[in-house]
């Protein structure tokens, strides 16, 4: 279903009508292409408070043009002949205490008017600091200057947040947030700060950081369509081997992506109690990246919610997940330096009303992260992250009433709906074998919706 009102903004009377209206000013995002791959223009490299962080050969090898300035340093005017930045890297990891937290605004003040639309931000942060709650609240301050900025800057600029202690570690991460690939993330803090070192080639891939996944092997579970096909599509670009697998009734579709990405379909019903031992069967060199997108919904307020609708949803939503990884876990087909990508949402995050079964089962995937997370990346050397969309264009929104979709595509500080591929980039980047380091993290992808913290 096409977002008409976001064709009309992009017109000059339609904006001009919008604006004077009052209206939200959705802008168009720059996204991937492969004409297009990159944001248009350098990146600020900032720094509040002392900081021995050591960046500036990972900001190198985002392919953009650095510019680093100090504090001191006085920002032109983009009118004054300087290149406006497509993005700036705001590095607090130095910040201790309400004194050098001023280093943030007298960094950014001067130069955010001068962000290009569709922009980025990226404040990077160092972990709370248990022992010492100035630096606790200084830190964790960050974390709502981040959220607040990325409600008020517009022009389909995005700020997050990245909590981390070596930026080495955090390379795959900045790349993904300083490129058109995260262009509907905003208002996330990510951590940083698992140790990379215990995910067996965590960086091995160096050498072709076009096609990082050359060589793996992804199974996506309903990846015939939707969001689930977008993602087999990201993750074949990227160089993997997909698996496509959904229902049988849908080996139509699974098969023709299959074919068309140069991989293979697999029918059945995750919910089937024997699924791990058949995906395990089916890939007996073992796995690489594990995507559970498969998922319904079967709406009711819980006043009329019989049980088969609240089972139902469980079980595709949530059991089947938590069989399928216990199996593959337990049989070893997840490889070292495996990665597994879970499907949570934003109404596991912020509830819903007639969603308390797909609600309960979005929270169980967060709950199920957090937890096997650092277990799976010590004894397997796995990581465990979840991906929460928000409103994606997909046939699931297309099937909501018109008032309400419009209110769902608008609520979010992009004022525009996501598109599948939106949350396909997110999963590659969480699969990247250069990911070690990002561990039981829930990264929404919805644009900050106004729903939820
Ligand atoms: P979709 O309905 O378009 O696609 C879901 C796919 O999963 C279908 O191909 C379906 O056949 C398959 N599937 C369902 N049950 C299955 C089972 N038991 N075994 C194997 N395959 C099964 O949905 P979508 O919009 O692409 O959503 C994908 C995921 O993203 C879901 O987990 C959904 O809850 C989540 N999500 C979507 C949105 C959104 O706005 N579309 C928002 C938040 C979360």
């Amino acid at each position: 279903m096409a977002d008409r009102y976001l064709s009309l903004t992009g017109t000059a009377p339609g904006r001009f009508l919008t604006r004077r209206l009052g209206l939200p000013q959705p802008a168009a995002l720059h996204r991937w292409s492969p004409d297009r791959p990159a944001l248009d223009g350098p990146v600020f490299h900032l720094t509040a408070g002392p900081s021995s962080l050591g960046l500036a050969p990972v900001l190198a090898r985002t392919g953009l043009t650095v510019t680093t300035r100090r504090p001191e340093d006085t920002v032109g005017d983009p009118a004054d002949g300087s290149a406006r930045p497509a993005a700036v890297v705001l590095d607090a990891t130095g910040v201790r205490d309400v004194d050098t937290l001023a280093g943030v605004h007298a960094a950014l003040h001067p130069v955010v008017r001068s962000v290009a639309p569709s922009g980025r931000i990226v404040v990077l942060g160092a972990p709370l600091d248990p022992a010492d709650h100035h630096q606790s609240a200084a830190q964790q301050a960050l974390e709502g200057f981040t959220r607040s900025l990325g409600k008020e800057i517009g022009g389909g600029r995005t700020v997050n947040l990245v909590r981390l202690t070596d930026a080495g570690a955090a390379g795959s991460t900045l790349r993904f947030l300083l490129s058109p690939r995260s262009a509907y993330v905003s208002g996330q803090v990510i951590d940083v700060l698992a140790a990379a070192g215990s995910a067996p080639q965590a960086d091995a891939r160096q050498a072709d950081p076009g096609r990082p996944l050359a060589g793996r092997t992804a199974l996506v579970t309903g990846a015939a369509r939707g969001i689930g096909a977008a993602v087999a599509e990201t993750l074949a670009r990227d160089g993997a081997r997909v698996v496509v697998l959904d229902v049988p009734q849908a080996e139509q579709d699974a098969r023709s992506l299959a074919d068309r990405l140069g991989g293979t379909a697999l029918t059945l019903d995750v919910t089937a109690a024997d699924a791990g031992e058949r995906i395990a069967a089916e890939l007996p060199d073992g796995l690489d990246v594990l995507v559970h997108n498969a998922g319904v919904t079967r709406d009711r307020r819980l006043v009329n919610m019989p049980a088969e609708r609240w089972s139902s949803v469980l079980d595709v939503n949530l059991a089947s997940v938590l069989r399928t990884t216990d199996a593959l876990l337990a049989k070893g087909t997840l490889r070292p330096g495996g990665r597994i990508v879970a499907t949570a949402s934003i109404a596991g995050l912020a509830g819903n009303a007639g969603q308390t079964n797909y609600g309960a089962s979005k929270a169980g995937i967060v709950g199920l992260v957090r937890s096997l997370a650092p277990r799976a990346l010590a004894e397997h050397g796995v990581t465990v992250n979840a991906v929460a969309p928000g409103f994606i264009e997909t046939r699931m929104t297309a099937a909501i009433p018109l008032f309400l979709r419009e209110v769902g595509r608008r609520m979010n500080s992009l004022a525009q709906g996501g598109l599948p591929v939106d949350v396909a980039e997110t999963t590659a980047w969480l699969a990247d074998p250069a990911s070690g380091a990002v561990n039981g993290q829930v990264v929404r992808v919805c644009g900050q919706s106004l729903l939820g913290a």
